[in-house]
């Protein structure tokens, strides 16, 4: 990793190193930065953390045995097998070690952001770019302060674009996100109704994510969902924005038709416009592909470049991944969820040939309306046309509330909780159905999917 030498590194992080004196081993480059000891390889550098249960330190014995070239420590080591660099904090130290190593690559940074469909653009994006250049991505969702410096550390000489996921449930965070990635280009997908809790409004959420571009070069460009009301109005601090959306923009799409697990859409650019099958269900992957179609015009690939990343974008498991077992179908979308994604989703359902069946949780994480929120899901599921809901959890239980209010077509019965649910599971699913499996992650529904398709 260049110019990531011991010397180096303690120098960046204003930290001693100990351990190197009379050997060559303080001008060496780390070869890889890890925090977790069993990805320690050859010449890393293991940086220990302090976690809730466990305490990285006492894995600086195993790493050495793996051959590390250093580790950091918060104190000094008794015993140390090889050279180690004390500093004060070594969580802080791993986000200071990021920010000094973004400055020694030259790969093209784009910072994926919003209350949704984070994850599921930065696929297309980096689908659609690396059709020209060697792209480097988030792996999974690893957005947040710890996940996002990981993420940098990957990054080679041999990479020309690396596209990185940056979550956030509070301000200040995507200001220290901002200190670390400094992208140059950012895709906003949405302002939603996500971490509430500490964000409280819409436009708080705006101001906090919008932190990012403090950290952005004069030349930085802004890629923003024109249909969001809030994005519509963001102020770049100068730099140059691009809108996508369905309403005409600079990047826009139109004649769209889902269908049960693809969606057909015509993207607009100012260049070109052609007819694409996007083989991932839900019209608001839509946005996503018009986010990368915008990304990838921008710089400078082909339409046939950018149309070949978006047919070829792969599903993930626990997003809108569909699984055939049994003789039903199971759309297993329990990684996560809020009431934009929830719509989104029950849209997906409501294209199924057969019977629909919804199977939602509570989503967590929404502050003092969350059971007006989760009320108001029940007339995306009346809209829809579900024939069966099933909800565990207290905060569900009010989609099934709307539903037997509202609805006269849909069946909805609410459990207390997921273990009553799974109890009675058999007698309500059967061959032929389309089933939706949907919560937070805390609600831990991947279990439902499991005993459906195993
Ligand atoms: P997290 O905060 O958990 O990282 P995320 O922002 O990465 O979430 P995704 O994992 O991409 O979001 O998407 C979550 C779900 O939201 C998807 O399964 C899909 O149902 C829906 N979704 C994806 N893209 C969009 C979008 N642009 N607008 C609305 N809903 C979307
Ligand atoms: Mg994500």
């Amino acid at each position: 990793m260049r110019n990531m030498t011991l010397e180096k590194i303690a120098q960046a992080l204003g930290g001693r190193l100990y351990g190197a004196e009379g050997s060559d081993l303080s001008d060496r480059e780390v070869q890889g930065v890890v925090i977790d000891n069993r990805q320690v390889e050859k010449d890393y550098l293991f940086i220990p953390i302090r976690g809730a249960r466990v305490d990285g330190h006492s894995f600086i014995g195993d790493a050495f045995a793996k051959g590390v070239l250093g580790v950091l420590s918060d104190h000094v080591l008794e015993d140390a097998a090889g050279p180690y660099i004390v500093v004060k904090d070594t969580e802080q130290a791993l986000k200071d070690l990021a920010a000094y190593y973004r400055e020694q690559i030259d790969a093209y940074v784009i910072g994926i952001i919003g209350s949704v469909g984070k994850t599921s653009t930065k696929e297309m994006v980096a689908s659609v770019l690396g059709q020209h250049f060697s792209v480097l991505k988030t792996q999974g969702n690893f957005n947040n302060e710890i996940g996002l410096p990981l993420t940098l550390f990957c990054i080679r000489p041999s990479h020309q674009v690396a596209v990185v996921e940056m979550g956030i449930s509070d301000f200040g965070e995507m200001d220290r996100l901002g200190v670390m990635a400094r992208p140059d280009m950012v895709i906003m997908t949405n302002i939603g109704q996500c971490h509430l809790e500490n964000l409280k409004t819409r436009d708080g959420i705006l101001k906090a994510k919008t932190e990012v571009f403090a950290h952005m070069p004069a030349s930085g460009r802004v890629i923003l969902n024109g249909d969001d009301d809030k994005l519509q109005q963001a102020d770049t601090l100068g730099m140059e924005k691009h809108f996508f959306g369905l309403q005409g923009q600079e990047f826009f799409g139109s004649a769209i038709a889902g269908h049960v697990d693809h969606v057909d859409a015509l993207l607009h650019t100012p260049q070109w416009e052609h007819a694409v099958s996007i083989p991932i269900p839900g019209e608001h992957n839509v946005y996503n592909a018009l986010a990368a179609t915008a990304a990838g015009t921008l710089l400078g690939l082909s339409e046939q470049e950018i149309l070949a990343g978006i047919e070829q974008v792969e599903t993930i498991a626990g997003r809108n991944h569909f699984i055939e077992a049994h003789g039903m179908t199971v759309i297993d979308d329990c990684y996560n969820a809020n009431p934009v994604s929830m719509r989104a989703s029950l849209e997906v359902l409501g294209h199924a040939a057969g019977r629909k069946v919804a199977i939602l949780g509570d989503m967590g994480e929404l502050g003092e309306n969350q059971e007006m929120l989760h009320y108001q899901v029940g007339q995306v599921v009346v809209e829809n046309g579900i024939d069966l809901l099933l909800t565990a959890g207290k905060l569900a239980g009010q989609i099934v509330r709307y539903v037997q209010e509202h609805g006269d077509k849909t069946q909805a019965i609410a459990y207390a909780d997921k273990e009553a649910l799974l109890a009675d599971l058999d007698q309500h699913i059967k061959k032929g159905d389309t089933i939706l499996i949907k919560a937070s992650h805390f609600m831990n529904f991947t279990e439902i999917v499991k005993v459906i398709t195993e």
